[in-house]
């Protein structure tokens, strides 16, 4: 039943139905993340006819989310150092209900750009403490897995806001009122996890490393035992007392460049956060609607199957991250997911060149792209469902251009096709799960939450930066042009992680730091340096 690959132990632990229940409670920060993100899909067309809204104002209150979450990412190291993680994680369950609530009762646009960046920050905060959290009460066997779960539940809340946002959209042609669709009820309904976050975590333990920071050594001790053998759960509580006595003794622990290694942890933690973004992971899943069109798929019927479709092969292939990150390590998953998603976006880039109207995003639906993507970028991804879509004339006429010679599914469609769901299988079981893994172990203790803070900041930045330039992308270079542009990102994204990023597998929080502080890239300490 157990196996051991490397210095990496798959053996489950007896504790291991709490750890899990410890890290299902915290991913449900992961659940609004990728909610809060997603709804916007559906509300944006219902709430743009109800208050005869022009396209600058629902690009604002769409992206307003992604200026919310790098402000709410880049305080969430503060906070997260002041109160603790778990009250940290608390904090984000309030913002997540007030913003919900907020959003319901909104009495007007402006209000909504308001509700949407409160929620922002709740995001951007759950995508810091959530993963900062579990890494730091994870046993180092399970670690891996138990962050991944954080991104199973981002994935999840994607899909539970695409059917929140299918069961409130209007039924076409309908007049009752019941049957208008209700966007309050879509951005509401968000409250009902973030009071589940908060209830969650009144139950959940501190972080035992944020407890010995803080000097409260029986605390932490009771917490580790929780999830540890008596043994190991000892071995822990000396080895994290005696690193974060090293860091006091050595400079005042507030000062980052007198942390050994500092640099080369961010340098590592920033670059995956840019590297799970520049290879255009939201557009691909934006546009995976497009490659279904362009295979000739054309009913709306059709749409939802692939939206729906491209949700659970991300869903599907999380689950693989989660099975073998602690079997393999975070190395290989990330080098291989990279390279599959860089081959696939070759082959999208050459796919659009040869596909006839592959490239027809240049120019006449410019308008339409604009709004289109900054509500994706806002929606981290997700096409509105088609119920909702049909509101909106300009895609409807959008999709009517398709040319008719696509009606049949070509070889080359079909193809395109593949390689758009195998990009977005192969970010699933790496760069989406990993980034978040690995920003949050390889940092050392006493900074930790801050280095966090920095590196999710960054990925909220690049996603916006990705999501805006692309519009123009689109409309200087073409498709094939722009996924070229990201697969070049990928290839030299894979070179990069080759070079740099450390496996942290496996390995106790205060192993990885050690290993940084000496430089160490791909080397690590001999197997003996472990008890
Ligand atoms: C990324 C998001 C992305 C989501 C999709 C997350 O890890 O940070 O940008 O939309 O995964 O599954």
């Amino acid at each position: 039943m157990s196996s051991k690959i490397g210095t990496i132990t798959t053996e489950p632990t007896p504790k291991f139905f709490i750890v899990m229940a410890i890290a299902m409670m915290a991913a449900v920060g992961g659940f609004l993340f990728g909610y809060d993100t997603g709804v916007i899909a559906g509300a944006h067309a219902l709430f743009q006819e109800e208050y005869s809204l022009t396209e600058l104002w629902v690009e604002a209150i769409t992206s307003a989310v992604l200026v919310g979450a790098a402000a709410g990412a880049l305080s969430g190291g503060k906070i997260a150092d002041k109160i603790g993680r778990r009250r940290a994680n608390m904090i984000a369950g309030v913002i997540f209900g007030i913003g919900a609530v907020f959003l319901a009762f909104a009495p007007g646009p402006i209000w909504l750009v308001v509700g949407r960046v409160v929620i922002g920050v709740g995001v951007g905060l759950a995508s810091v403490v959530g993963p900062l959290y579990i890494s730091e009460t994870a046993p180092p066997s399970h670690r891996g897995a138990m962050v991944s779960f954080f991104q199973f539940a981002i994935v999840t809340g994607i899909l539970a806001a695409y059917l929140v946002d299918l069961a409130f959209s209007p039924d076409p042609g309908a007049t009752d009122p019941s049957s208008l669709g209700n966007w309050r009820w879509m951005f509401g309904l968000g409250a009902i996890p973030g009071v589940l976050l908060i209830i969650g975590f009144i139950y959940l333990p501190p972080s035992p490393r944020w407890l010995i920071m803080r000097e409260r050594y029986a605390e932490a001790e009771t917490v580790l035992r929780k999830t540890l053998e008596h043994d190991e759960a000892e071995r822990q509580l000396a080895q994290i007392e005696k690193d974060i006595e090293q860091a006091r003794d050595k400079s005042e622990k507030t000062r980052l460049s007198a942390v050994p290694g500092i640099k080369l942890a961010l340098t590592v933690a920033i670059g995956l956060a840019i590297l799970q973004q520049i290879t255009g992971i939201n557009t691909v899943l934006y546009y995976g609607t497009d490659v279904f069109k362009a295979a000739g798929f054309e009913s709306s019927a059709a749409q939802i199957g692939a939206q729906a479709g491209l949700g659970v092969v991300n869903l599907l292939a999380t689950v693989i991250a989660i099975w073998l990150t602690d079997r393999v390590g975070r190395r290989p998953l990330i080098l291989w997911g990279t390279g599959i998603m860089s081959i696939c976006l070759l082959t999208l880039a050459i796919g659009f060149a040869l596909l006839p109207g592959g490239d027809s995003d240049s120019g006449s639906h410019h308008d339409h792209r604009v709004h289109a993507a900054v509500v994706h970028a806002s929606s981290t991804a997700h096409p509105r469902p088609a119920k909702a879509a049909e509101q909106h004339g300009d895609e409807k006429a959008n999709a009517e251009a398709v040319s008719d010679e696509q009606a049949a599914v070509s070889p080359l469609g079909i193809l395109v096709l593949c390689a758009t769901g195998l990009f977005v299988a192969a970010f699933a079981f790496s760069l989406g799960p990993m980034v978040w893994t690995v920003i949050s172990e390889i940092f050392p203790n006493e900074v930790r939450d801050r280095c966090v803070a920095y590196a999710a900041g960054c990925n909220w930045v690049t996603n916006f930066i990705v999501a805006l330039t692309f519009l123009s992308m689109l409309a200087t270079l073409g498709r094939p042009l722009t996924f070229l542009l990201y697969a070049t990102f990928g290839i030299v994204g894979f070179i990069w992680v080759l070079i740099m990023v450390p496996e942290t597998g496996g390995y106790t929080l205060e192993e990885i730091e050690e290993n940084l502080a000496r430089g160490g890239r791909r080397k690590w300490l001999p197997p003996q340096g472990r008890s």
